[in-house]
Parts: C-alpha cells; sequence; structure tokens
C-alpha cells in the first residue's frame, strides 16, 4: 500500500499505540480498495463520456424536478428496481443525467452498464447468431442498473424489437433500467416494428414501476452557442 510508510511515519511522531497503527492502515487499505472497486465499476459500466449531476444546470431545464434527481441519485431507485424514463426533445440533457445516476449508483456500490437502443439490439443479435444469448441475459441478470439511451431515435425492426421485448422481461423486478427517448409512450409502437400487442407488454413491464422525468426547452448545445454570438 503507499501510504504504508508515511502512515508509519506520523504513528511514530505522534507516538501512536501499535494497535492505533494497525487500525489507521486498516482502515486506509478498506478504503483504497474501496475507491479501486469504484473505478473498476465506472470502467465496466462503458459510459460514452462521464457526465456528472454537479455539472447539471438545473436553471437550464426548469421543467425537470430538481429535488427529484437529487434523490433519485441517492439510488433508492436502485434497490427498489424503479425504472426511469428520461422523456424530451434532444439536447436537453437526458443522456447526461442517465449516465449521472448510474455513475452515482457506480459510486454506492452497485454495477451499471450503458446501451444505445441499437447496441443493446446488436448485443441481442450477435450473441444469437453465436447461440449464446443464455450467457448474455445471465451476464445482464447480474447488473444492477443498465441505461439504455436514444429509444426511438431509429426504427427498430421485429426481430430486434423482440429482443428488446425480452431485455425488459428480464430485468422486470430483477434490473433498474434507466431508457432515455425523444418519443412519448403513445408513439413507441411505431419504433418497435409497428407492434402495438408487444409495445403494449412491453410498456407494461417498464411502467410498473417507474419514475418518468420529462424534459422540455430547447437543446442546452443550442442556446450555448447562441449565447456566444452574442
Ligand atoms: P440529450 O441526451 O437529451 O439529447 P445530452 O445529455 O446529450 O442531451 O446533452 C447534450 C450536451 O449538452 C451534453 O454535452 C450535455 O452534457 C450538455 N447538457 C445538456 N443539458 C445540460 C444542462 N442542463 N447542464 C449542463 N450541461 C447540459
Ligand atoms: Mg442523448
Amino acid at each position: 500500500m503507499a501510504e504504508y510508510s508515511s502512515l508509519c511515519a506520523e504513528c511514530s511522531r505522534e507516538q501512536a499505540t501499535y494497535a492505533d497503527y494497525l487500525s489507521r492502515l486498516t482502515s486506509a487499505e478498506l478504503s483504497e480498495r474501496e475507491s479501486k472497486a469504484v473505478t473498476r465499476r465506472i470502467n465496466a459500466a462503458k459510459f460514452p463520456t462521464p457526465k456528472e449531476l454537479s455539472d447539471f444546470d438545473f436553471k437550464a431545464v426548469p421543467s425537470l424536478n430538481k429535488q427529484k434527481v437529487l434523490e433519485l441519485s441517492r439510488c433508492g431507485f436502485v434497490s427498489d428496481r424503479t425504472n426511469i424514463v428520461l422523456v424530451g426533445p434532444p439536447g436537453v440533457g437526458k443522456t447526461h443525467l442517465a449516465i449521472s445516476l448510474s455513475l452515482s449508483a457506480c459510486r454506492l456500490g452497485h454495477r451499471a452498464k450503458f446501451f444505445t437502443a441499437s447496441s443493446i439490439v446488436n448485443t441481442y443479435r450477435e450473441a444469437r447468431e453465436e447461440r449464446v444469448v443464455s450467457r448474455l441475459e445471465s451476464s445482464l441478470r447480474k447488473l444492477d442498473v443498465i441505461v439504455i439511451d436514444e429509444l426511438g431515435y431509429l426504427p427498430i425492426d421485429q426481430t430486434g424489437a423482440e429482443s428488446l421485448f425480452g431485455f425488459f422481461s428480464l430485468c422486470y423486478e430483477q434490473v433498474s433500467v434507466i431508457v432515455t427517448t425523444n418519443l412519448p409512450f403513445a408513439q413507441w409502437p411505431q419504433t418497435f416494428a409497428g407492434d402495438a400487442r408487444m409495445t403494449g407488454a412491453l410498456l407494461d413491464r417498464l411502467t410498473h414501476r417507474v419514475e418518468i422525468l420529462a424534459i422540455e426547452g430547447d437543446s442546452y448545445r443550442l442556446k450555448q452557442s447562441r449565447k456566444k454570438k452574442r
């Protein structure tokens, strides 16, 4: 351990007892292990970029319930297996918030993983081709939080829609899913190969226990670049 010698010097300077020295050494070792575990969980989550809640400007989106977001960042939703749906137009911070909440989860000891809607569909397709869907599903089941980003931006074919239906059934009451989408629920059948029945069943599972955060307003980036021009 890196602090071993400085801790040793510190204790002899303070004439600390041997028991005191051991206890300080143990707690330093424990906190080092914990911080390494946090880093490991964050790396394993494969976030496209880290996005901190402390960098989120709530004033830019008055329609968003800040208190609710702060409460969610304490991650009770993970233990409750509650899902989160962030819905709103492009650029309003949906992905930012999904990543921030999952980062908090990693820091609190939970395992998270980031997917886009297309990447989870591709992951299922590859697993099907290699006949390892059950292996994929057992690894997904071990997670505590899964982000599905950008649901609704691209149409999904029948097989992809079936994979997603399987995915949401798997997660139901087992894993918290954070979905970001530009589409209100009424338009979801369009995305899922026009299959209204399956979409209904999927929404049923997703929304059984859910926090819906609707974000309105203009794109944050657009606003920033307009500000700069002025
Ligand atoms: P969306 O997923 O809703 O399309 P993003 O989360 O990708 O939007 O946001 C676009 C960019 O703007 C990102 O770099 C994000 O960090 C930033 N951003 C969006 N909203 C805010 C905000 N309220 N405060 C700070 N940064 C923001
Ligand atoms: Mg996004």
